[in-house]
């Protein structure tokens, strides 16, 4: 921060304290991870300056040779990783990954299946709020009241019924795994396309931690941030020359101008890195850390939507202690515990309000916690929940000690 502080101390001073935030809070968004020092380094570095319309060997500009030897990397590791035949590092995130597939596949008004923003889906699959909802006739899908996992059953009815153009796998705030294969047969009944989001699960599918959405997708977009602990960012990969050749021309033109090449870069860094073994033992202390988080919380009364999880996040239910996700959400804020206020399949509060948490453990993990901490950690918010702001003296401590045993970003970032 050394030189921003010089350019201009006002900025410097605002992000020397959101570092400090980051090192001295325990981070359970599941949508969050902390990037390695060299993919940060990409995304701060002079690749910002180039102008790349268009692709590899087919720029809209001069000077584009170095930065297409970028992205190339960066495609071939995509392709690589997820086991496809074609990927598009471009979109700046994973709202513009997934509109670029809706204006290469569909008409405005076609209709869509996809899962309902209360029961886990993404704004970007239907809300009524989204362009999604706006531009198309969404049909949504939920989980079911028994199990509290997708209803597979009804998802099939729904498509029966309603003959949707495209249907709309993969959620934000979902513990279990997602049956592709089933999702796939039900589009091939009503002839739709099939497009799974694997924002969320991206490190797991890398991994094969979570089965790969191929063979069965048409169209798979993800984010780079979230799991996969790249750049804020997204990608479309697919297996179909005609489909990635669509989406190629929706993301630019269509969509968007010039791509971030000093993000791709960043992408191509990550990518790289979650080809490694120690990814693979990552994710799979992510999802050991899920399951013992989960396993704590619910020996200690708390109950977790679907009783558990599979993956590297769950919801808890906080209906039976007289209290909302928002004061909760508060209250570990006050203790410096983030994590999201969330709905859970059919909420009596509104979407500001909720009776749920989402917790998440890709953060934790990449800062070395195992499942002794994962213990602690639910055992802090369990006496959150229960003694509310009396309890938030001991665990501010608690979280101190927690956070200056595992430092984040150590020597390599300086205040
Ligand atoms: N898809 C899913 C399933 C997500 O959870 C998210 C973000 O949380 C997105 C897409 C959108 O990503 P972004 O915030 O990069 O637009």
């Amino acid at each position: 921060l050394e030189l921003i502080r010089q350019a201009d101390p006002e900025v410097a001073e605002t992000m020397a304290k959101e570092l400090k935030r980051q090192r001295d809070n325990i981070e359970l968004i599941a949508s969050e991870n902390f990037v390695s020092p060299a993919v940060m380094a990409a995304v701060g570095s002079h690749l910002t300056n180039k102008y790349a319309e268009g692709y590899p060997a087919k720029r809209y500009y001069g000077g584009c040779q170095y930065v297409d030897e970028t992205e190339t990397l960066a495609i071939e590791r995509a392709k690589k990783l997820f086991n496809c035949g074609f990927a598009n590092v471009q979109p700046h995130s994973g709202a513009s990954a997934n509109h670029a597939v809706y204006f290469a596949l569909l008409n405005i008004g076609d209709t869509v299946l996809g899962m309902n923003l209360a029961h886990g889906g993404h704004l970007t699959h239907g809300s009524p709020v989204n362009f999604s909802g706006k531009d198309y006739k969404i049909i949504p899908y939920g989980v079911s009241d028994n199990d509290e996992k997708i209803d597979y059953d009804n998802v099939e009815k729904l498509a029966l019924e309603h003959k949707p153009k495209m249907i709309i796998a993969g959620a934000s705030a979902y513990s279990r795994i997602i049956d592709f294969k089933r999702f796939r047969e039900i589009a091939d009944k009503v002839g739709a396309y099939f497009m799974v989001d694997i924002a969320h699960i991206a490190g797991l599918v890398a991994t094969g931690l979570h089965p790969s959405p191929f063979p069965y997708a048409h169209v798979v977009t993800t984010t780079t941030h979230k799991t996969l602990r790249g750049p804020r960012g997204g990608m479309i990969l697919s297996n179909d020359e005609d489909i990635a050749l669509k989406i190629n021309k929706a993301i630019f033109p269509g969509t968007q101008g010039g791509p971030l090449m000093h993000v791709i870069a960043g992408k191509a860094v990550a990518l790289k890195e979650s080809s490694t073994k120690e990814f693979a033992d990552y994710q799979a202390q992510v999802i050991k850390n899920a399951k013992a988080l989960s396993d704590e919380l619910i020996a200690n009364g708390v109950e977790i939507v679907s009783n558990g999880t599979d993956n590297h996040l769950m919801l808890v239910k906080l209906t039976k202690f007289n209290t909302t996700g928002k004061e909760i959400e508060k209250l570990l804020d006050e203790c410096r515990i983030t994590v999201n206020k969330n709905t859970i399949p059919n909420d009596p509060q509104s979407p500001f309000v909720t009776s749920g948490i989402r917790l998440g453990t890709p953060s934790v993990t990449t800062r070395g916690m195992k499942e002794p901490q994962m213990k602690i950690i639910a055992s802090l918010i369990v006496k959150i929940i229960k003694e509310k702001a009396e309890a938030i003296d001991f665990v501010s401590k608690e979280v101190e000690k927690l956070c200056s045993q595992y430092p984040l970003y150590k020597n390599d970032v300086k205040a």
